[in-house]
């Protein structure tokens, strides 16, 4: 595709879709003055530090100093290179792309991937609603209290009891047969009559779908006591299970509006929940939670609460949690439940009001850890060195001090430590370094050249005050000059699209940075006056600069014999320092 095209397609892009909605999609945003704020993706963000702006069109870092507009944060986001996200954001938008045929074959496989999907969840939704069987999943549902509108919403199906069912009706149908295999809704065997048999028989079926609102696999549940009790889909080119959560589609906007999740193990968990009103719930379905899990919801809350089964391997699958959140920065918080309970039968038993006092009285999960520890302590089961041991390794994981030291006191005074003990065992455990503000871009630049180049960006008509003056000779940082050159030359009503003209996501960083922080130089005629501080700082390290190059000058052609030589630079030093004072009183009197 050609330079137009591309330029027309990002402006288009840009005019469709919201760069706050977009950003919404993958992190949970807050109203903040005329901005919005969040959770930063990019690095182990531990308060809001990601700033996006409607009106500039941008998103900015101020800890890690990532930045960019939407098509930058899709890229980085997502993981794509520029022409990918184009397509990708171009699709969301409504805008035409100039077709590649290079693309269009892997492309069109996913969706297809995805159609067969949809074919398959209809084909279950069919068979639960019109087949006897199907009223028998019907009626079990309606016995674990799921109710009718949840069996919509999610759209719950059923899957026969029976060898090829799905498999007959997608070859009648003509779907790619070995794309159904790939996604292992049927299975291939040279027993079953058409060569392949389904994957799912007499279970009732729970579409997983991702983020984008696809279906990316199925779960199913027996209702014929086969083992296992659950079956899920395998991986496959749409469905990667270590970073998908059921429910999280249909639940983010009530966990970003609670900035709090409800983490359940199981497909009727989160419905019970949700039918019941507590609709900031995810589950896990069966596998350990991981660290893509946490990334992912870190993005929606900040608040974690646990609720497994009550009973030994729901026990251990909270603990094995523990791990993961720490690592992430998260404390979370656990609901332990009596023995034979779990959170669908509890909800249904105390109703919504007692079960949210219930989460809100959700104990921190490193406290129900210690205790369990200090209860295998008490029985012996554990010794009390390899106690110690795993208490050093657990505190070790936190990337916060606050919390660290706290739970190093209460370590030490639950196990009958002293502090100082557990801290120099700490130290040896594990010194890996957090890095935490990782690297602020804008930050070993020159700092007035940045601020003169932030106020002109935010009024553009200043540039009328240095028109005749060479700016780009007086610039000291090669970046800065180069994204002023292109500014003082641009279209001056659109500054929010200045920063598709740079490839480097060193310049882009710092236009983002320099567009979304303004608040000093809201007001005109403070910018004004900054505007002129830093201009005549700028001038003046030109000068001394020149004044450093003439004394350098006299010293290493000291044997000059031209005859004017010395008095020619003395002269020009002279002038230059006249010209200093000049500007030095300006800058201080100011
Ligand atoms: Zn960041």
């Amino acid at each position: 595709m050609n330079q137009l095209n591309n330029i027309d397609i990002v402006r288009n892009i840009k005019d469709n879709i919201s760069i706050i909605d977009h950003i919404q999609k993958f992190i949970s945003l807050k109203h903040s003055g005329r901005d919005y704020l969040g959770i930063c993706p990019f690095h182990d963000d531990h308060k809001p530090s990601m700033r996006v702006s409607e009106d500039k069109s941008l998103f900015h870092c101020f800890s890690c100093g990532s930045g960019g507009d939407v098509i930058g944060f899709h890229m980085k986001y997502n993981n794509l290179d520029f022409p990918s996200a184009l397509k990708e954001l171009a699709e969301i938008a409504g805008v035409q792309m100039p077709s590649r045929s290079q693309n269009i074959k892997t492309k069109s496989n996913t969706e297809l991937l995805y159609k067969i999907n949809i074919f398959a969840n209809k084909f279950f939704i069919a068979n639960l609603k019109q087949t006897a069987e199907g009223k028998k999943a019907f009626n079990y549902l309606a016995t674990r209290g799921i109710e009718k509108d949840s069996l919509e919403r999610f759209s719950i199906g059923y899957s026969i009891n029976e060898w090829n069912g799905l498999a007959t009706k997608l070859s009648s149908k003509n779907v790619p047969i070995k794309l159904a295999e790939q996604l292992g809704l049927i299975i291939k065997s040279a027993k079953a009559p058409g060569g392949f048999y389904d994957r799912f028989r007499g279970r009732i079926i729970f579409p997983i779908v991702d983020l984008n609102n696809k279906v990316a696999g199925f779960g199913g549940r027996t209702l014929f006591d086969e083992i296992p009790k659950y079956l899920n889909s395998p991986e496959s080119p749409v469905y990667n299970k270590s970073s998908i959560l059921y429910g999280l589609n249909e639940t983010r906007n009530d966990i970003r509006k609670d900035n709090r999740v409800i983490i359940v193990e199981g497909y009727i968990d989160l419905l019970s929940l949700y039918q019941n009103g507590v609709k900031n719930v995810v589950a896990t379905l069966g596998t350990s939670l991981t660290s893509n899990h946490a990334k992912l919801l870190k993005r929606f809350c900040e608040n974690m609460v646990i609720i497994y089964d009550g009973d030994k391997s729901g026990i251990n699958a909270s603990l094995r949690a523990l791990d993961v959140f720490l690592k992430h920065g998260v404390a979370p918080f656990v609901v332990v439940l009596p023995h034979d309970e779990d959170p669908s039968s509890l909800i249904e038993k105390i109703g919504k009001e007692k079960f949210l006092s219930l989460i809100n009285s959700a104990k921190p999960l490193i406290d129900f850890y210690f205790e369990n520890i200090l209860d295998e302590l008490n029985s012996g089961t554990k010794s009390r060195n390899s106690i110690i041991k795993e208490i050093v390794e657990k505190l070790s994981l936190f990337s916060d001090t606050i919390n660290r030291s706290f739970y190093t006191k209460k370590a030490a005074e639950m196990f009958g430590l002293r502090e100082q003990e557990i801290y120099s065992l700490l130290k040896n455990a594990n010194p890996k370094a957090l890095n935490q503000a990782g690297s602020n871009n804008s930050q070993s630049k020159n700092s007035y050249e940045l601020i003169f180049l932030k106020v002109l960006l935010h009024y553009p008509h200043f540039i009328e005050k240095i028109r005749d003056d060479n700016i780009l000779d007086l610039l000291e940082e090669e970046i800065l000059k180069g994204i002023i050159n292109v500014y003082i030359q641009s279209d001056f009503s659109d500054i929010a699209s200045l920063i598709n003209h740079f490839d480097d996501n060193e310049s882009r960083q710092i236009i983002s940075e320099l567009l979304l922080s303004s608040e000093d130089i809201e007001n005109e005629h403070i910018a004004d006056k900054i505007f002129e501080q830093s201009y005549r700082r700028i001038k003046l390290q030109s000068i001394k600069k020149e004044q450093r190059k003439i004394k350098s000058r006299l010293k290493s052609d000291a044997n000059n014999k031209e005859p004017d030589f010395e008095i020619k630079l003395l002269k020009e030093y002279d002038n230059l320092v006249k010209l200093e004072k000049n500007l030095s009183g300006q800058v201080y009197g100011a």
